[in-house]
């Protein structure tokens, strides 16, 4: 269903309805209590790792249809992602289930403690059209995996994904915990007004905002995904063939449209001319003479995506690419010599092919312009010292922080994944996801056999003497 075609009333009525349903089912769904049961939960990632398996030719075109992505980055990005985290939350989920003990203080002996990971109930979840497919599934396994019902709510900008999502998911998963509805802002809003018992939303931070104040009527419990400018600092001592290499993948695959993407580049001035060359000659290595026509390389997601990133070209020295082809909606890859940090395209994310290069005498010279910019989503630097490595890492804060190369740490389920400050907060992947997800709820357990006064009232000095040392 989608909701961009009519705004009638009487439409915009059977849409609230449906989403007033659907959250219904869900809960009622929960309140039986099934998807507590561990078995439950494997058999639904199971089915969905058979849907990734059995439907990724259908998936790799509607990806190719709505972003241009080519059958291997549609796998590396989006599929074979989803399968390994699938695949990483089966084998550990046992154990992230289980009990956690943790010991008792001696004024509450005897008495044992322990955290449970409980299930948070119905889940809406609100996807982004850039990873269309992994920004709905990933936080919808770790979703199942912490035993909750869980609405999927995929970005209306990739309409092929969107709808093959809505048709596939009821085919291979119990519709009645899982479920997806398709549309834009109208259907979201709909749906944000329901008591959810957690919203997990990925997507900018304008309307994060949105989720956050909506979230705030019901006191619901968010995750949000958001974006930023992602700095990619490159120190004298980087391998610069190598740093030109990683820098050029993570830049534009998906054609920069990439919320981790390295956003731009500071480099110090005694590299800068060899990393630009090495940077140009990648981007012919990896793309072939003619970038934006090489089968690898995707397109713009839509005509006013486009606009927005030529206007960051205006009066910008643009050193290689620029060249837009409105009808395929495409820009090649683009690079920018020493843009003024108050331009447009330093103030915004670029969320585009587009690479700033700013050069500087020394990184240390750099750290407190970017420290007085919103905490972006991932940090990258390149270098081979290990003070460098140590200064940088502890003194920028970051989502993320990768060394010597660009999005890889993406590939570690072991790490959580999250924003900080505007780039969004809460986290997921493998347990990160799974602890996201689930209420840790404390529990202690007492025993009647014992029962010391000295807490009680009457009170005395010996007794506050006694609490002291036990508590
Ligand atoms: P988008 O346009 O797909 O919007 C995201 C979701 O919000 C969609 O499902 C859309 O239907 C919904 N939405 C849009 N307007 C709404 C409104 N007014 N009210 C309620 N819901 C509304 O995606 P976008 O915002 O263009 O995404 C790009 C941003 O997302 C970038 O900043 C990027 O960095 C960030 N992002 C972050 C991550 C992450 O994992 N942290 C991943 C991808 C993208």
């Amino acid at each position: 269903m989608s909701d961009s075609s009519n705004s009638s009333g009487e439409y915009l009525q059977e849409n609230a309805a449906q989403s007033v349903a659907v959250y219904e089912q869900l809960k009622t769904s929960f309140d039986t209590g099934k998807t507590f049961d561990l078995s439950w939960r494997k058999s639904q990632l199971d089915a969905l790792k058979r849907l990734l398996e059995n439907e990724s030719d259908a998936l790799q075109d509607a990806l190719y249809k709505d972003l241009g992505k080519c059958k291997t980055e549609s796998w590396v990005s989006e599929i074979g992602f989803l399968l390994n985290d699938i695949e990483h939350t089966v084998k550990h989920l046992k154990r992230w289930a289980k009990p956690r003990k943790v010991s008792t203080p001696m004024a509450a002996q005897p008495g044992k403690s322990y955290i449970i990971a409980e299930p948070l109930g119905a889940v809406l979840v609100i996807g982004a059209w850039n990873y269309p497919l992994q920004l709905v599934l990933a936080p919808c396994i770790a979703a199942i995996a912490a035993g909750n019902c869980v609405l999927l709510k995929p970005s209306e900008l990739a309409p092929a994904t969107s709808a093959l999502i809505q048709k596939l998911i009821p085919r291979y998963l119990d519709n009645s915990a899982i479920a997806v509805i398709e549309g834009g802002k109208a259907i979201t809003t709909d749906l944000l007004a329901l008591p959810w018992d957690h919203i997990f939303y990925t997507g900018g931070e304008t309307v994060g905002k949105i989720v956050m104040q909506a979230a705030s009527q019901h006191l619901s419990s968010v995750t949000l995904e958001l974006g930023g400018k992602s700095p990619c600092l490159v120190e004298r001592s980087a391998d610069i063939a190598v740093t030109a290499r990683r820098i050029v993948w993570g830049k534009w695959m998906n054609c920069g449209q990439t919320c981790v993407a390295p956003d731009y580049v500071v480099v110090e001035a005694c590299v800068k001319d060899a990393l630009i060359k090495a940077i140009k000659a990648e981007i012919r290595e990896q793309y072939g003479k003619s970038p934006a026509n090489s089968e690898d390389y995707g397109k713009i997601i839509n005509a006013r995506h486009l606009q927005r990133l030529e206007s960051y070209l205006e009066g910008m020295n643009v050193i290689s690419g620029g060249q837009v082809d409105h009808e395929n909606c495409t820009m090649a890859p683009t690079l920018i010599e020493n843009p003024p940090i108050d331009a447009l395209v330093m103030r915004e994310e670029i969320f585009g092919p587009i690479l700033p290069i700013i050069a500087t005498t020394q990184l240390s010279d750099m750290l407190p312009v970017i420290k007085a910019q919103p905490k972006p989503l991932a940090l990258y630097l390149f270098t081979s010292s290990k003070t460098v490595e140590q200064r940088i890492v502890r003194q920028v804060s970051a989502g993320s922080v990768c060394v010597n190369d660009t999005i890889m740490f993406m590939t570690n389920p072991e790490l959580p994944f999250g924003g900080v400050g505007t780039s969004g907060m809460g986290r997921y992947h493998g347990k990160a996801g799974f602890d996201e997800l689930s209420h840790l709820k404390a529990v202690m357990s007492r025993k009647f056999w014992m029962d010391v006064k000295v807490r009680y009232a009457p009170f005395s000095s010996l007794k506050l003497a006694a609490l002291k040392k036990l508590l």
